[in-house]
């Protein structure tokens, strides 16, 4: 026998035990976008590499050590598996003059790609849902967006995500605080890690966001961007909060919240689930007014976020709130001489009435597609003999009820409408 492949490491099948699951999840986040007029966009998995490198920025966990890159041996090009979805749509957006006299809701959802340790809630290939909200200078979209979010944890039923806010300003208010982080670092050199001693004078913002518990405390007395945000920041800031509050929507200021890619401004928000361990974050995002003009187009307003669905899936299954496999309505079991023709007749005929079918393939005694049609969980079985193909007549079993009838062909769909309740 040949050699077993494995699939990549970090990279997941979904498998049929839990695939139920995912379009279940998808089934409430179709609807619940355009309850919100946004309309889907899907761009490619592969994108050029100086993409991700120009908007992501090059001091950033991701392009520094995570973009799955390679040369297309074909022609040379340098190439980039999608990190994250946000990029790709500004590009299609831009290339494709979307926000011409116009604003856009736009949301996508599929593969990303990460080159990290795998571990629980944290894959090399995952999934994101995303939505761009593109034309709109805020507050009230940025109170949307959240007001969306709580929606849709209500509509999940999920319970025990903390909303967590803060304002990064504009560039100018960034640079002064960089200054001013650059100075206290300094200052307190020997407390540094290797990583926070890279970052230092390149992205120095980023060493707020550092896991290392050995810097909690210096990076906890660090100076706060908040104390140098000039009026506009601070009424976009306040606008944004008392929209929340009046929309009964709970948060906590975090003033070290800083977001992993260079392009936010003003409004950063994350969604942190209690069920999750350290792979806590199950939606991030916020302002990106900077991209559009950065990737070509015209100076606009971009705000944005995105949710781990491998991360919010294990949430709803932590709290019990995944829903059952929906059961099969029927299973055919045939055998003899014209059996398995009358089947096909009364499938159609069921699936033309919305229910479920699977006949029995493959033969087998009917002792063995019995053990079959158990197996699927069915919730009917129809029995279909050469005596009953000459009677016209089918019987009906119903595992639930435990009961067995032969009912005239004629009759059938009102009985299994009966017997299912439909
Ligand atoms: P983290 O701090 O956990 O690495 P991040 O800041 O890199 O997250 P974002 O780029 O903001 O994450 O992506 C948005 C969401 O996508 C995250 O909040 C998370 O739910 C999910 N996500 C990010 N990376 C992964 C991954 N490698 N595996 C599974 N989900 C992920
Ligand atoms: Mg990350």
């Amino acid at each position: 026998m040949a050699e077993k492949l494995s699939g990549v490491k970090g990279m997941n099948d979904i498998l049929p035990t839990n695939s139920y699951q995912w379009l279940w999840l998808e089934g409430k986040l179709n609807a619940w976008l355009a309850q919100y007029g946004y309309n889907n966009m899907r761009t490619p998995i592969l994108e050029s590499t100086q993409l991700f490198t120009r908007s992501i920025g090059e001091v950033t966990d991701i392009v520094e050590k995570e973009m799955y890159s390679f040369v297309d041996s074909l022609n040379g090009d340098k190439l980039t598996l999608r990190p994250e979805g946000t990029a790709g749509v500004i590009r299609a957006v831009v290339e494709h003059s979307l926000l011409y006299n116009a604003t856009q809701k736009l949301w996508y959802i599929g593969p990303m790609f990460r080159h990290e340790r795998p571990q629980k809630g944290r894959y090399r290939q995952f999934h994101q849902l995303g939505v761009e909200a593109l034309g709109f200078a805020g507050p009230d979209i940025d109170c949307e967006i959240i007001l969306m979010l709580s929606h849709l944890w209500q509509i999940l039923g999920l319970d025990g995500v903390e909303l967590h806010i803060n304002c990064l300003g504009n560039k100018e208010e960034r640079l002064a605080h960089r200054q001013a982080l650059i100075n206290y670092f300094e200052q307190h050199q020997e407390i540094l890690d290797e990583e926070a001693k890279r970052r230092l004078y390149t992205n120095p913002l980023r060493i707020l966001d550092t896991k290392n518990q050995a810097m909690q405390e210096l990076v906890t007395s660090a100076p706060r961007l908040i104390d140098y945000l000039g009026e506009d920041s601070l009424s976009h800031y306040n606008g944004w909060k008392t929209g929340l509050d009046a929309l009964n929507i709970n948060y906590i200021e975090n003033p070290r919240l800083v977001r992993g890619l260079d392009y936010y401004n003003l409004s950063v928000f994350e969604w942190v689930s209690s069920d999750l361990g350290s792979q806590s974050t199950v939606c991030g995002g916020g302002r990106y007014d900077p991209l559009l003009a950065e990737l070509g187009g015209k100076d606009n307003y971009a705000i944005g976020f995105a949710i781990g669905l491998e991360r919010l899936l294990l949430s709803l299954e932590a709290q019990g709130k995944l829903p059952q496999k929906p059961v099969n309505d029927i299973y055919i079991v045939s055998d003899g001489d014209g059996t398995t023709a009358l089947g096909f007749k009364l499938a159609a005929q069921l699936r033309s009435h919305g229910f479920s079918v699977i006949q029995n393939f493959g033969g087998g005694s009917f002792k063995a597609q019995f053990k079959r049609a158990d197996n699927s969980g069915s919730a009917l079985t129809l029995v279909i003999g050469e005596n009953e193909v000459k009677q016209q007549q089918v019987v009906v079993k119903s595992m639930a009820l435990k009961t067995q009838e032969v009912i005239e062909l004629g009759n059938v769909i009102d009985k299994v409408k009966q017997l299912i309740n439909r």
